[in-house]
This record gives structure tokens, sequence and C-alpha cells, in this order.
């Protein structure tokens, strides 16, 4: 396919959808302007580091295409991934490389500059070819260039900088530090070639309202900026030039769903209480102090997951203590009064810990990451642990560990907490005494043993999106296998059920974090399971407490019930449709992109 095709025909392309909504606006492809490239000089002692970015660089963006390559061929065949051999052959070459290296260590000038004058030479000498086939290597040539600049360019360019106005932002993939650069007002939707439903990037893209669909495969190289588009986040479909009548189409859907939000706002101060009374709560997980509002507008009744990383993410040093703090208050502030559970840092697996000495895994999901960080870094986490609790006497605050596996994990913590506390007596600075600690049961073990971690703790938080796939050994951001990422599956059921069992029987709450409590379909399920509180994507608050205001305890009990007899997760899938389709047929915009309908269909 071409540009100029891809300027008239409407053409669809089907991805993950990872953020509802429904985004209509051109599109930016991030990551193809690299007009700001400025040659400058590299002093003689950084004239080596110089050459071992633009390496590495190199490196990057091949994996990049290998990755792109192999999904590529996956979805489309082998002949639509050949281009991506070609483009790391072209990265192979030891002439472009060789003549880079050469001209950084001779001329002195940044990588990118020397790249760029390079590959622009070949690219010239390709274009005046007569023949096709030749033409179209000064294309991939095109290319490449473009992803190494990026590569070099890395943190310091993010997507949405450069956007001329309101677009729909393409990129090769996000990460979380980069889509957290996203302007909200500029940004209508975005858009990946790779990704997968739980990556952190999707549910930041969650968190910020923004319609996203990821796993779309080659896209970005097709796209003139400014192609009007249309990004659907309920079915993972893009649509590139509409055609007038599936324009309007869509914009009538948007308008449905908009009307269903409207309705379902009327009882955004009602309490999420079920018919017979039993109260829920149900609160927001957030990242950061912009969100905070926006989620009580919404009937939050306070933040049940503030996923405190993000503040680390956001910076290239650590945050220092007065920095953690005055973030703290701000949030706390904001809530008035308001409960808020501190999930201390989760760094690692897919969130980048650049701050910390990085060890090079093969499996960072099952390596250096969140509480195992804390022994080594033990300062980090002091520091951190010293911010919340000056910040908790301004309201009701919890603190909440990440990534517990075992007891010995939780005294670890909760002895550094005693000896903070204790610095903080003994310098005459006021803390809440009482400040309730919980453990997140996200990994197995911990969910196995959650009676033995119960008696450490106040409360319990279940991590869903963890605790599937650790449970399942279904790497969370990897699309290869996201259809074997069941959260109806009958043992990451089982545990939800023992862990909400056990906290009971040792007098503690519990609650849930994962974006399974913002799933609709596991709402009633979850009540009948005795789940405490409910933790969800803020974009869900509505949807979720109308349902529990509409349903009876003891049938969300029978439910819960028959649900755990299944044996399989398509048995608990279909039998919670069909209840859902039954009571709630009123929250299902008659749409096939409906999220409920497609999980059927697929
Ligand atoms: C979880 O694992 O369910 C969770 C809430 O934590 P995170 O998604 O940040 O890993
Ligand atoms: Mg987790």
């Amino acid at each position: 396919m071409h540009a100029e095709s891809a300027a008239s025909q409407e053409m669809r392309i089907k991805g993950l959808a990872v953020s509802q909504g429904i985004a209509i606006g051109p599109a930016f492809p991030f990551g193809s302007g690299i007009q700001d490239v400025r040659p400058h000089e590299v002093a003689a002692a950084e004239v080596e580091a110089e050459v071992q970015r633009l390496t590495q660089a190199i490196e990057n963006a091949k994996s990049e295409l290998t990755r792109i390559g192999e999904e590529t061929q996956e979805r489309l065949g082998e002949r639509s991934a050949e281009i991506f051999e070609v483009h790391i052959l072209i990265l192979d070459d030891p002439e472009i490389r060789g003549a880079a290296i050469r001209r950084i260590r001779e001329e002195r000038l940044n990588a990118e500059w020397l790249f760029l004058q390079v590959v622009e030479k070949y690219e010239q000498s390709f274009s005046h070819f007569k023949d096709e086939y030749m033409r179209a290597r000064a294309t991939d040539l095109q290319d490449v260039k473009r992803r190494v600049i990026r590569q070099l360019q890395g943190a310091a360019k993010s997507p949405g900088d450069g956007l001329p106005g309101p677009a729909v932002v393409f990129a090769a993939d996000l990460m979380p530090s980069e889509t957290i650069h996203l302007r909200r007002d500029y940004v209508l939707g975005f858009a990946t070639e790779l990704g997968s439903r739980t990556s952190h990037a999707a549910i930041l893209a969650r968190s910020l309202k923004v319609p996203s669909v990821v796993g779309l495969g080659p896209v970005c190289q097709y796209l003139v900026p400014g192609t009007p588009v249309i990004l659907d986040g309920y079915s993972g479909q893009l649509i590139l030039n509409p055609a007038p009548e599936t324009l309007e189409r869509y914009e009538k859907t948007r308008s449905l769903y908009e009307a269903l939000s409207h309705k379902l706002a009327r009882s955004r101060t009602l309490p999420a209480r079920t018919k017979d009374g039993k109260d829920i709560e149900l609160s927001a997980n957030i990242e950061f102090f912009e969100e905070v509002q926006p989620a009580i507008a919404d009937g939050a009744i306070g933040v049940g997951l503030y996923r405190t990383e993000y503040l680390f993410l956001m910076r290239d040093e650590l945050p220092t203590e007065e920095e953690q703090y005055a973030e703290y208050v701000r949030i706390i502030d904001a809530l008035h009064r308001q409960p808020i559970i501190f999930r201390t840092f989760d760094l690692g697996g897919d969130k980048a810990q650049r701050h910390f000495h990085v060890h090079q895994e093969a499996n960072p999901f099952l390596g250096y990451r969140g509480v195992r960080l804390y022994s080594e870094r033990e300062e980090v986490f002091r520091m951190q642990l010293r911010a919340i609790l000056r910040a908790s006497v301004r309201g009701r605050v919890r603190i909440l560990i990440p990534m517990i596996s075992s007891v010995a994990e939780m005294r670890f913590c909760r002895g550094v907490l005693e000896s903070v506390k204790e610095e903080l007596r003994a310098a005459a600075i006021p803390f809440d005494e009482e400040i309730p600690v919980g453990a997140m049961i996200e990994v197995p073990s911990a969910a196995v043993s959650a009676d033995l971690i119960a008696r450490e703790c106040d409360f319990l938080s279940i991590g869903t999106n963890d605790l599937i796939q650790y449970t399942l050994a279904v790497d969370r951001s990897n699309r290869y296998v996201d259809q074997m990422y069941r959260a109806f599956s009958p043992s990451v059921l089982r545990l939800i059920r023992d862990t909400i069992h056990h906290g009971h029987a040792q007098g503690v709450w519990v609650g849930m974090c994962g974006e399974m409590a913002s799933d609709p379909l596991a709402t009633m399920a979850l009540i009948g399971m005795g789940l405490d509180e409910f933790s969800v994507s803020p974009v869900s608050l509505l949807v979720i407490k109308d349902i529990i205001r509409r349903v009876h305890f003891d049938e969300c009990e029978n439910l819960a019930e028959r649900v755990l007899s299944y044996s399989t997760a398509d048995e608990v899938e279909n039998y919670l449709s069909s209840v859902f389709r039954r009571k709630f047929r009123d929250l299902i915009i008659h749409d096939p992109n409906h999220p409920l309908v497609r999980r059927e269909q697929n």
C-alpha cells in the first residue's frame, strides 16, 4: 500500500481495544518528523560515548523491527513481513553504519546529524533510479532513518510534542513514561503498532480517558500526517479515510455512548449500595493529581490505588522527600478527608527503573520488581515512607505494598515502617500513628497463603493484572498470548475467592484494584464472593456503581457459587454474558462493537 491510496480510500485495520471511546480526527504519526535534527559538536572525550549511543540506537531500532516483523508475519503472512527484514538488513549494512561511526570520530558531531547525512546520501541516489523497485528502497531508507533518529532522540521527544492541533497519535509502541506526557487536551486517541491490554501504557490510557487501540501492526509508515481516521476503542477498529456514511454511523454511536454516560451520571452522588442494603466501597485508581477531582466528581469515595511510581517515572532524578511530600499533600488535600491508598513505588517489569542500578533481565516481570527493590535500596523506600507518613496527618492515608510474595517481605516492610516512625517521633514530626498497612495480593504464593499474610496486615488488595499473569504464566504485555490471559479462568477465580475468605477469617477487609474490578461482567460475581472494596479505572466508576445499585447481595452469592462451579473460562464468560444481557440490556449500546457483544463473538 502507498500513502496515496491511504489518502483516499476507506481502509480498516483491526487491533486490540484497550481504552474505551471513539476518537475522530486527523492522524499524527509520532516520530515521523525529524526536522529538528541539528548538528552540534561533541567534546573529544565524549566521542566514543556518541559512537556507543548510535550503536545502541541502531540495535534498539533493530529489535523494534524484529518485533513488528514477527507480529506482521503472524497477522498478515510472511510476504508482508519481508519488508522488515529489508529494513534490518539496511541497519546491518556495514557501509551505512561504518560511515556514520567514522564520521562521528572524524568530524566530532552528534550521532543524529551524521546518521541523517549518511542515510540521506543513499536515499537521494536511490530516488533517482528509473526502476520502481530501486526507488522503493529510498522509502525504506527513510523509514529506517526515522526509526534510528527517534531512538536517538529517545525520551527527549514524547508523543504529542509538536502536535499541530487535536489529533489521533500513532506510534510504534508507547512506554508508560511516554504515555504520561500525552497532552490530554490535544491527544484525541492513541494507536500503536505493538502493545497489549494490560500493559501499563494501556492502563494509563484508560486513566487518562483517551480512546486507544494497540497491536495494529505496521501502520505508521502508511500514514500521511493529517489523514482522517476513526479510532474505535470499543472494538479495536482503526478506520483510515472513513467514507461519509461510516463517519455518520460512528458519530451516532459516539452520541449513544455519551447519552448513556449522562444517564449513569445521575447516580454519581448516590451510595454504591446493593438493593438489599450492602455497602460496597467504590474508589478509583489514579496515577496523577489531575485525576483526583474528576474521579470524586464521578462518585468515587476515595482512591483505592495511587500508583506512586509514576512520580518516579516522570523525572530523570529520584524525587526528593520534599518533592514527594508536596505532591502527596496536594493529592490528600484534594480528597477532603476521603481515604487514599498509597501504593509504595512498584518499579521494574514494564516500568523502567532508570533510577536504580539496572540489571539486564531476561524476564523482568519475574525479576527485580516492586518490594524486591526495597531491601537493596532501603534508603529510597525509607524516604518515600517518611514523605507518606508526614503527609498522613492531613487526611485518611493507607499504605499498600506491591508484589508481596511472602510473609518475610511483609515483615521486612513493617520493620522499616516502624523504624521510620521512630525517627519521626524522635524529631517530633507528627504522623498518623494508626496508619493502616496492606499487602497487594498479586502473586499466586501470596494468594495461597493469604491467611498468613493477612495476619501481618490491616487489609488486602487483590491485583488481578499481575495475579492473572502469574497464575496462568501469561505475560500481561505480550500480545501473542493475549488470548490466554483470562480473568475468568477457574484457577484465578478460586484464588480470588480464597483470598477474600482468608482475609475475612483474619478480620481484615479485602479489596481489588486490578482491572478486573472495572469489568462490568465481573461485578456481580465479586460482590457475591464478598469483596469489600472495588477500586476501578475512573472511566468505569459510573457503570460499576450502576450495577451494584441494581442487584441483591443474595442473588450475587448464588451467581458466584455457580460461576465457581464451572470448569473453563469460556463457560464462566458465557454464563455471565447471558445474565448481563438479561439484567443490564440498557447498558449495552446496540452496536456490534460493544465489548460484551464482541466477547461473545470471539
Ligand atoms: C495489578 O497488578 O492488578 C495492579 C493493580 O498493579 P499494576 O497493574 O500496577 O501492576
Ligand atoms: Mg501489579
